[in-house]
C-alpha cells in the first residue's frame, strides 16, 4: 500500500491519513526531545518500544471503560487511531512530587501527593506549555468548562487505573502527561500516546534516586541506560493480561 504524505509531525510521532477519512495512523519516531526540544537525541528502538507499551495501555483502558483512540497496532512501531481534533492542553496528573512541581514550589522529590493533583498546561512549544490557572484556562477558551470538567474526571480515573497496572509490573507512577481530542459528535476521547515518554515511573523497591528512574527523566539527566530501562518497561507491560 503507497504511503500518503504525512498530516502532521510532531517530535515523537508522525501521523498519516488512511484510506479511511476516520482513521489516521501514527508513526512512533526513535526521536526524542526534552527541556521544549532545546535538547535533541534519539533513543534506540523507542518507536517500536513506545509503541507497544502504549498499544497494551490503551487497549487496557478501554477494558476499563476509558474510550481512547487506539484502534489496532499495525506494525512494531506503528498504530491506527481514530481521529479526532487534539484540545492543545496537556493534561498532568501527579501522585508524587517531581520534575518542573519540585522545581517551582519547593517541594521534596517523591513526596506523595494525596489527593493526585491535575494540572492543565497550555500546548504551545514557543510558549513553552505554560501552567495556566483556571481563569487563564477560562480565558482562552480553547476547551470549555464542561470538557475540562470531563478531562478532569477522566484524567483522575485513568489514573486510577494506570497506578494499579504499573504497580502490578512493579512499577510507582509518579506523574504523566494526558492529550484529548474532540469527536466529530463531541465526544472527548484519550489520544496520544502514555509511554515512559509521558509518563515518570519508578522501580519499586529501588531506593537509589537514579537507580530507580525508568522514563524519559534518564534522558532529561544524561543518566545512560536509557534503552534498557524503556525494555523493562516495556517487557513488565506486556507481561500484564489486558482483559
Ligand atoms: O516536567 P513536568 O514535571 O511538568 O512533567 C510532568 C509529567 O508530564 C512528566 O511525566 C512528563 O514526562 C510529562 N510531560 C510530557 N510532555 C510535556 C511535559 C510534561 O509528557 N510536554
Amino acid at each position: 500500500m503507497t504511503q500518503l504524505p504525512p498530516l502532521y509531525e510532531g517530535k515523537a510521532k508522525i501521523i498519516y491519513p488512511t484510506a479511511d477519512p476516520d482513521i489516521l495512523l501514527a508513526e512512533f519516531k526513535d526521536e526524542a526531545t526534552a527541556f521544549n526540544a532545546q535538547k535533541r537525541g534519539s533513543i534506540q528502538n523507542k518507536g517500536v518500544m513506545n509503541c507497544a507499551i502504549a498499544s497494551h495501555l490503551f487497549q487496557y483502558l478501554a477494558t476499563q471503560g476509558i474510550p481512547n483512540h487506539f484502534i489496532a497496532q499495525v506494525a512494531p512501531n506503528k498504530m491506527h487511531i481514530r481521529r479526532v481534533e487534539i484540545i492543545p492542553l496537556e493534561v498532568v496528573v501527579r501522585n508524587r512530587a517531581a520534575g518542573s512541581l519540585c522545581r517551582q514550589t519547593g517541594l521534596p522529590l517523591g513526596r506523595e501527593l494525596n489527593p493526585p493533583l491535575v494540572e492543565f498546561y497550555l500546548k504551545n512549544d514557543h510558549l513553552g506549555d505554560p501552567l495556566l490557572t483556571p481563569d487563564r484556562l477560562r480565558l482562552l477558551q480553547v476547551a470549555t468548562e464542561e470538557e475540562v470538567v470531563q478531562m478532569r474526571q477522566i484524567a483522575l480515573v485513568v489514573n486510577g487505573h494506570l497506578s494499579h497496572f504499573f504497580a502490578q509490573c512493579g512499577i510507582t507512577l509518579v506523574d504523566f502527561k494526558l492529550e484529548f481530542g474532540r469527536r466529530p459528535t463531541g465526544e472527548i476521547l484519550l489520544a496520544d500516546e502514555i509511554s515512559p515518554d509521558s509518563c515518570r515511573l519508578w522501580h519499586q523497591g529501588e531506593e537509589d534516586p537514579q537507580k530507580r528512574i525508568l522514563d524519559k527523566d534518564r534522558f532529561r539527566q544524561d543518566l545512560g541506560g536509557i534503552e534498557d530501562a524503556y525494555a523493562l518497561v516495556m517487557q513488565r507491560v506486556l507481561a500484564q493480561s489486558v482483559s
